[in-house]
């Protein structure tokens, strides 16, 4: 399946293939919206912090939901305002051997405090968000 795929920091748009590496550890598809829509809008920023921390953990990482549409998000109870939306926020499962605040560690590591942090214990999965409002961190 092909994407099309809008940078919505660096503002490049391309048509790629699901299966094309965006990232070293990550494919197109990873990032779609789980409602199967063909458009995704990602941060490139947030896709190399991604990465970063997928090399920092040394293991797979599983993204749970990366870009939303409005209509999914809404439909699924994401916020109003949820970054998932604009392609600027990641949920990432907690690789096995690592816990929620090990693994947030990392994150934090590696986004810094200009950042949305959030850790989901009863989920198991941290969120993180590079929209530009400051340091905020919460849980589940
Ligand atoms: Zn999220």
């Amino acid at each position: 399946m092909k994407y099309t795929v809008v940078s919505v920091d660096t503002g490049w748009i391309g048509e790629l293939d699901g299966e094309h590496l965006i990232r070293p550890n990550f494919k197109v598809k990873e990032l779609a919206c789980n409602d199967g829509s063909d458009v995704i809008l990602a941060s490139s920023k947030l896709l190399d912090f991604v990465q970063s921390i997928r090399n920092i953990a040394n293991t797979n990482i599983n993204i749970n939901s990366f870009y939303r549409t409005a209509a999914y998000n809404s439909k699924i109870g994401g916020a109003l305002k949820s970054k998932h939306k604009v392609g600027m926020a990641c949920d990432m499962q907690v690789p096995s051997g690592l816990t929620v605040d090990s693994f947030a560690k990392i994150v934090e590591q590696v986004a810094g405090p200009n950042s949305g942090i959030g850790k989901y214990y009863k989920s198991n999965f941290v969120h993180l968000d590079v929209a530009k409002n400051g340091k905020r961190r919460w849980t589940d």
